[in-house]
């Protein structure tokens, strides 16, 4: 009893003095039975679990933990924002992946089907090469003819000149010699020239002959088209503003048809008549003959014919005769009921109520009457006296138009003196009485046609325009 009580005491005393060194429990267990738990301090260590109370290699460890997860999130493109952003960033990295690996799949297809096309394209490169070498290395055979036998390449519609301009570019053609009977001997095309390919696909675009060609036997037809104007001189005074020029399509001695005549008709008393051996002494300005006219001339109306100088003598509705070779009138007579000075000129004024012309077939007046109220009436004068022996009264007036001139016994009118582009927009034959409106393009290049008559010798419209002296070379139709 004494040593239990002895125990005891010792461990009360004991108790109060080892607090920091050792300590004895007593308790029930989970089963219910008693337990004594004896505790002593560790004679090194001041805790013998680190792990639950933390220190520097936890802290390391976290320090590591965060540094990771913000390269992670640094690498999927986000920010660790909360408990769940690691793993959706992680889902987002794997799925990103899975993608780049489809499409890399893909492309790799994608490439491998190229490369076949590539490998097919060089394939066919070479079978077309082999074959473009079998055919050089062949020799050409005959073809089938290249033109119908019933088509022949000269027409007869054509003159040797337009047939000729047709196939100039294939007898000029480098290193052939050939002409168009060449086109029938089959022995042209061997040999193996180089040039026959080229020349066959030049002999099948010559264009087929159109019916109204520029020619016929009769020299006659309808005007088609006007070409471009030409000058040939521009005059140096005030007095050349406007004029006539004219050539004798049919010329007797003492003059040529060569021959080039010129009267400016500015001013009151226009009665100087130049005379130039030929175009090209025009040009220069140098005239051979100047014949001074017993009666003055009024406007740009006056024309040549066989050896005479017809005009509308000044303020009157006379017409005169001057005969070059004697250098006098031969003629004079009134051009009945004609408006003159001023009542019917053609719309640019300038006093051109009688202008004369002539044509293959004869001598013309245009003008018009107090009868006739203002249209045209055209009338084909003798040649000889003057005298009028048919007149045509057409529906066009007079003063709407710029000028007018005859053809083929067609009368043609000019829309504008002034327009650069305008059109000769009426005809009217003699040979039916009819007129109708056309509207061939014609050419005002000095915006002030004064003049406008038909050479039917050179086949041209002869113009003074603003100075200029110019010439158009027209294109007639057949008959
Ligand atoms: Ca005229």
């Amino acid at each position: 009893m004494w040593l239990l009580l002895s125990l005891c005491v010792f461990c009360l005393l004991g108790y109060s003095e080892g607090q920091d060194r050792a300590t004895l429990w007593r308790g029930n267990d989970r089963s219910g039975h008693c337990q004594y738990t004896f505790t002593v301090p560790s004679p090194s260590e001041t805790s013998c679990s680190p792990t639950v109370s933390g220190g520097p290699e936890m802290e390391g460890l976290k320090a590591r933990l965060s540094l990771l997860e913000v390269l992670v999130a640094r690498l999927t493109g986000g920010e660790i924002g909360g408990p769940g952003a690691g793993s959706q960033s992680q889902a987002g990295l794997q799925e990103a992946l899975t993608q780049a690996m489809g499409e890399r799949i893909l492309l790799q297809g994608e490439k491998e089907r190229l490369e076949r096309d590539v490998e097919e394209l060089q394939r066919r490169m070479e079978e077309m090469r082999r074959e473009t070498e079998r055919l050089k290395s062949r020799p050409c055979y005959p073809q089938p003819p290249l033109v119908p036998p019933s088509v022949p390449l000269q027409d007869s519609g054509l003159r040797p000149a337009g047939g000729a301009g047709v196939l100039s570019h294939l007898v000029s053609r480098p290193g052939r010699q050939w002409d168009t009977g060449s086109l029938r001997d089959p022995a042209w095309q061997y040999g193996g020239n180089a040039g026959f390919q080229e020349l066959k696909a030049e002999v099948t675009e010559i264009p087929a002959p159109i019916p109204e060609g520029p020619e016929d036997s009769t020299g006659c037809g309808e005007l088609i088209s006007i070409g471009e104007p030409v000058s040939h001189r521009k005059a140096d005074s005030i007095a050349g503003k406007y004029g006539v020029w004219m050539q004798d399509p049919e010329a007797v001695a003492p003059y040529g048809g060569k021959m080039v005549w010129r009267i400016d008709t500015v001013g009151s008393e226009v009665r100087q008549l130049f005379g130039y051996e030929d175009m090209d002494q025009l040009s220069k300005g140098f005239p051979s003959k100047v014949l001074l006219l017993p009666e003055p001339v009024e406007s740009t109306g006056a024309t040549l014919y066989r050896g005479s100088l017809y005009y509308q003598r000044r303020r009157s509705r006379t017409l005169l005769r001057y005969d070059l070779a004697s250098e006098s009138i031969a003629a004079r007579r009134d051009l009945p009921h004609a408006g003159f000075h001023g009542q019917f000129p053609y719309s640019w004024g300038g006093y051109t109520d009688v202008d004369l012309g002539v044509d293959e077939k004869g001598l013309w007046a245009v003008y018009s009457t107090n009868k006739a109220k203002g249209a045209i009436v055209v009338s084909q004068l003798d040649p000889h006296s003057l005298a009028v022996k048919r007149s045509w009264e057409t529906s066009i007036r007079k003063t709407s138009v710029a000028n007018a001139f005859v053809i083929c016994g067609r009368l043609y009118t000019v829309a504008s003196y002034t327009a650069p582009n305008t059109t000769i927009n009426f005809m009217f034959d003699t040979a039916t009485g009819q007129g109708k409106e056309v509207a061939l393009p014609f050419r005002n290049k000095y915006r002030y046609n004064s003049m406008v008559d038909y050479n039917h010798a050179q086949r041209k419209l002869f113009a003074w325009d603003n100075f200029h002296i110019v010439s158009y070379d027209v294109r007639l139709g057949r008959q």
